[in-house]
């Protein structure tokens, strides 16, 4: 197997000789530490049996340590300078593929079912570009993916909004989509000092842990999250000033005191301090009403 390529001299060296300038505009801060690396592959919990999805592999330094794990390591790469290096540091490992193109219109079902038909499990690993990390996370979930876990390597503030429980600034949309579909455990705090080049924002790896189960049933999951989203427009305004400027107007919004009453949901409070429980109350209750 090709040496491991996870340091600054390596990461450089390889680079050079490939005649590879990074692109800022493709995210492409590359990890040049084995123990973050050896964090992030751990929190993923793989072994023989199990499939892995990367999404943007890089010159390969996380591929090379997944593909040391898992049975079949798959991982999609849209820029196509990084194909020829990407074959020599992953030479030997042919149980791990690199495909050519852009996640966000990769059709993800299909590519389940060729390369992950016969693993026990799949985990999405991957340190994301971080220009679409939150598109990448909620195709991800969005698709429901027959998926175990996805651990990824995020900006710091996004990773405390996908974690946040309710009543603080962190928590909005976004935490309750992604706590909707996992659960979310920050595995560690990672310093500038991992990557070349540095990024500019604090980075952390995220997992989260894909339920098998929602955490409340829902009748109308794309009006849920509309409800959802309708509470935030507005983050200093009251549940029941957002909501009645989306759902009713000035003649209806008499209706809409009772509904949250029948939700057990003060008209007085604010969107980020509803639980996910009472948000699928609220929604119930609305969708009730408006029908
Ligand atoms: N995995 C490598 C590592 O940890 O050193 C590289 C991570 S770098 C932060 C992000 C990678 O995602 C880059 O290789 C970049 O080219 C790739 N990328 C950016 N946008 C992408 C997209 N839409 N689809 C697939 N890969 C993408």
């Amino acid at each position: 197997n090709a040496e491991d390529i996870a340091s600054p001299k390596r990461t450089k060296e390889l680079l050079q000789r490939h005649g590879l300038v990074l692109k800022k505009s493709l995210g492409q801060n590359f990890l040049v530490d084995p123990n973050i690396l050896h964090k992030i592959v751990s929190a993923a919990e793989l072994d023989a049996g199990k499939g892995v999805l990367e999404i943007g592999p890089g010159i390969g330094a996380l591929t090379q340590q997944l593909a040391k794990l898992a049975g079949r390591v798959v991982a999609i790469e849209i820029d196509q300078r990084l194909l020829p290096l990407l074959q020599e540091t992953l030479e030997g490992y042919s149980h791990a593929s690199v495909i050519h193109g852009d996640v966000l219109k990769v059709e993800l079902r299909p590519l389940f079912e060729e390369y992950f038909a016969s693993v026990s499990g799949v985990s999405v690993v991957a340190n994301l570009p971080y220009y679409i990390t939150t598109p990448i996370i909620m195709k991800l979930l969005e698709e429901k993916l027959p998926l175990d876990n996805i651990v990824v390597m995020i900006q710091k503030e996004v990773a405390d909004r996908m974690s946040a429980k309710p009543g603080g600034k962190d928590y909005g949309s976004l935490s309750i989509a992604v706590q909707y579909y996992c659960e979310p455990e920050i595995v560690t705090i990672v310093p500038h000092t991992v990557f070349v080049p540095q990024p500019n924002v604090d980075s952390a790896v995220i997992k989260l842990k894909v339920r098998k189960q929602p955490p409340v049933q829902l009748e109308d999951e794309a009006f849920f999250f509309e409800v959802v989203q309708a509470s935030f427009v507005q983050r200093r305004k009251t549940i029941y000033n957002n909501l009645a400027s989306r759902f009713f107007t000035k003649e209806t919004k008499a209706q809409l005191e009772p509904i949250l009453q029948q939700a057990g949901i003060e008209p007085s409070r604010r969107g980020e301090t509803l639980s996910i429980q009472e948000y699928a109350e609220l929604s119930r209750a609305l969708a009730e009403a408006l029908a």
